[in-house]
């Protein structure tokens, strides 16, 4: 086991053969935060040794969503196929050191022998007839040419590990078959090239899904027989969509790179995925970066499959828009303004001080980017889009609504000042006087409907300042237009 003195260094390594996985994603903030809180190194290696299914559109795809997520690694990004050669160079020590032996038997042989078994009913496990040749007949084969691979001897006994996340596991050695690390034509097995890679990059600490435990003594035992010093081991639990399910496109958007085009923030996102398979404790939920680095603790690593809910994601980007300080806000808000054509960059930098206003109003109800935009699109853009189900309940009293609007326009028209004490008191008064003295809701939400068309909006002194007097005015006479069709 690695000493605490040493600086940890920890890796993500996807397979670039798609997108970054919001698993993948999840996988890489557990050691970056491990590493971040440790002071020690968070690497990332490519796992591109699967050339039929490696790209390089998902190289850059993994870059591009570490990148917008925040997580940085340290060093230089290593390629897993750039280094056959010191994977093929471990593979020969082993054979030199006798902990692993040629194997001749061809695939079709195997496959005739795993047949014969299956069909006894029998599970197949190579007979390691090949370890039996002796020495003369295996230089006779060599000379002659014949391909071989090399297998690893599996010793007797068990082999077992004490897991961050699951405690100790243990697997009984009879249970693994001699398993080969080396193909016929020299390139590597997965589990010898990450072994060779974890100690070539000296990681103390592999993290990573749960679906690697049944890897792992066949690592550990490539470890001990290459005299390697053992790493320590962290298994994150699955993720599953709502209906229990392993997550995948069924589910919905499973690309990282999805929910930066669907408007979701780096940070919600981040936070989001730091509790899948993790809980800081003591309730907490919302986090910034800085504040899961501070809680991040192992212990808090959970072994039961963590669900991946959306509304939970578009709840977890509400809290964070929240979080956004005016100018952070400003940036992701205004391009989309800009693009839904409500207005320009120099519009709303003369307004400064209205449009920041604005955004204080609207992001309290918002989840995402899009929701505030859907909300500001009624203080940008004449004429008002009336709501049939706002119409249907709030102005279902047609005259009784009129009544309403006009007491309001009168009321507002003769305000000196278009200041939200003054209308609050003046509107106040108009209830008393039209019975409602207890219940000025009754007044607010017909008006509320004549301003912005919905039912849902900011406080109505809120609203009528954001319009401001000619605006508002000119809405309530349209409303009132549109009550008496
Ligand atoms: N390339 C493997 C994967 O994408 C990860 C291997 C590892 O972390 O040891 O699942």
């Amino acid at each position: 086991m690695s000493s605490s003195a040493v600086t940890p260094r920890l890796r993500f390594a996807p397979s670039p053969t798609g997108y970054l996985h919001v698993g993948g994603a999840r996988t890489a903030l557990f050691n970056w935060l491990y590493a971040k809180k440790h002071g020690g190194q968070f690497l990332l290696r490519v796992e591109d040794t699967d050339k039929a299914r490696s790209t390089d559109e998902s190289t850059r795809a993994i870059f591009e969503g570490l990148g917008w997520l925040g997580l940085e690694w340290d060093e230089t990004v290593v390629y897993q196929g750039a280094n056959l050669e010191r994977h093929g160079a471990d593979a020969q020590r082993l054979l030199a050191n006798g902990t692993a032996y040629r194997c001749f038997c061809t695939q079709e042989e195997l496959a005739g022998r795993r047949a014969a078994a299956e069909a006894q009913g029998e599970s197949f496990k190579y007979d390691r007839r090949c370890d039996r040749l002796d020495s003369a007949e295996i230089d006779r084969r060599v000379v002659a040419g014949m391909p071989f691979t090399v297998r690893f001897r599996v010793p007797e006994g068990t082999t077992s590990w004490d897991d961050l996340v699951h405690e100790t596991i243990t697997f009984p050695n009879k249970d693994i078959e001699d398993f080969i690390v080396l193909r016929t034509d020299g390139t590597p097995i997965y589990n010898m090239a990450v072994v060779s890679d974890d100690i070539a990059m000296a990681i103390t600490l592999v993290m990573r899904g749960d679906d690697h435990i049944s890897n792992t003594p066949k690592q550990i035992l490539l470890y001990r027989a290459l005299g390697a010093e053992l790493p320590q081991f962290a298994h994150l639990p699955m993720i599953h969509g709502l209906d229990g399910k392993k997550l995948s496109k069924r589910h919905g958007a499973t690309a990282v790179g999805d929910y930066q085009h669907l408007g979701i923030l780096p940070g919600a996102m981040l936070n989001f995925l730091a509790l899948l398979g993790w809980s800081p404790g003591n309730d907490i939920e919302v986090m910034t970066q800085e504040q899961m680095i501070e809680l991040f603790d192992t212990a808090g690593l959970q072994k039961k499959a963590a669900i991946f809910d959306t509304k939970k994601l578009e709840w977890m980007n509400g809290q964070h828009l929240n979080l956004l300080s005016d100018d952070e806000l400003m940036s992701h808000v205004t391009p989309a303004l800009v693009a839904a054509g409500l207005t320009s960059e120099a519009e709303l930098a003369s307004r400064r001080d209205w449009y920041l206003f604005l955004l204080a109003q609207l992001k309290v109800r918002a989840r995402t980017v899009d929701d505030i935009v859907r909300q500001a699109v009624t203080y940008f853009r004449d004429p008002v889009d009336y709501d049939a189900d706002a119409v249907a309940k709030q102005w279902k009293d047609r005259v009784g609504t009129a009544a309403i609007l006009r007491g309001v326009r009168d009321a507002l028209v003769a305000l000196p000042v278009w200041e939200s004490g003054a209308m609050e008191e003046a509107l106040r008064t108009l209830a008393e006087q039209l019975g409602f003295a207890e219940k000025a809701g009754k007044i607010f939400q017909p008006l509320r409907v004549a301003l912005t068309g919905v039912s849902a909006s900011p406080g109505i002194f809120e609203v009528l300042q954001l319009l401001g007097r000619e605006r508002s005015l000119a809405r309530v006479d349209a409303a009132l237009a549109r009550v008496a069709e």
